[in-house]
């Protein structure tokens, strides 16, 4: 029987018998604001779980890119490397929307000359402050070499998600990385990729991710929301 390490928002990390190992479960909780808009979703855990687990293994298999991926025995759950999380979520932008509208008075839609990361400090109590280089280096959350390696590899991983979500005629407007260092030091990507971590857009500018929720009370459109991403990238294999 596993024993929890960690229960998050919209996930839950157990420890297995295996120590370079850990059971990521997929909640079907939904949360916004900091967790102050709260719903659940049914199969919400099942289509998160399988649309990062389809992602993180054309990002390996695809791109060589490593992730702490390593199967999905059940549609709600993985087996993940077991890492070292670094406290900081790296975004990266193509193009404006969300705080960053409200932190700088930047227009919703207004697309960035190139590819531009912020770099939060992941603290719920904190509510997750937007951080400059010099306080997470003074702080100690991880040294400068660690550092200029997630911002390189969260760019290097965006700009294939760009291309990824641009084959299915959408884009990417923004997107949340977060990374983990494992028994050997090598850093990579961790947690998820889902509509929860990233903005999509049709060719319309709708929202195909958790705007859907943020901004309205329709859990059915948000479920059609969700499902249609899970359908879509299950349809083929982008080589
Ligand atoms: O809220 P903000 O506009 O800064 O979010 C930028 C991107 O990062 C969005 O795609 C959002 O879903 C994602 N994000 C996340 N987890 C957070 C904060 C933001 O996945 N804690």
């Amino acid at each position: 029987m596993e024993d929890k390490m960690y229960e998050g928002k919209a996930k839950i990390l157990y420890n297995t018998n295996d120590v370079n190992v850990s059971l990521m479960h997929f909640k079907d909780d939904i949360t916004a604001g900091d967790g102050v808009k709260h719903d659940t979703m049914t199969n919400k855990g099942k289509l998160n779980c399988t649309i990062s687990k389809k992602i993180f293994e054309y990002l390996d298999t695809c791109r060589g890119i490593s992730t702490h991926y390593i199967s999905s025995p059940q549609a709600n759950e993985q087996l993940v490397k077991k890492l070292h999380i670094l406290p900081i979520e790296v975004i990266v932008r193509n193009i404006a929307a969300g705080s960053i509208c409200k932190r700088y008075g930047v227009r919703k839609g207004h697309t960035f000359k190139t590819p531009l990361i912020e770099l939060f400090y992941k603290d719920d109590e904190l509510h997750d402050p937007l951080v400059r280089d010099d306080v997470i280096l003074e702080m100690e959350w991880c040294d400068s070499t660690q550092l200029s390696e997630i911002k390189n590899q969260a760019l290097n991983i965006h700009n294939k998600m760009t291309e990824y979500w641009n084959h299915y005629e959408l884009t990417l407007v923004d997107a949340k990385y977060e990374f983990g260092i494992d028994h050997n030091g090598n850093i990579m990507l961790a947690d998820e990729v889902t509509p929860d971590s990233c903005r999509l857009w049709d060719k319309d500018g709708a929202s195909l991710d958790k705007d859907v929720f943020r901004q309205g009370t329709d859990m059915d459109k948000v479920s059609t929301v969700y499902n249609y991403i899970h359908d879509l990238i299950q349809a083929d294999n982008i080589d």
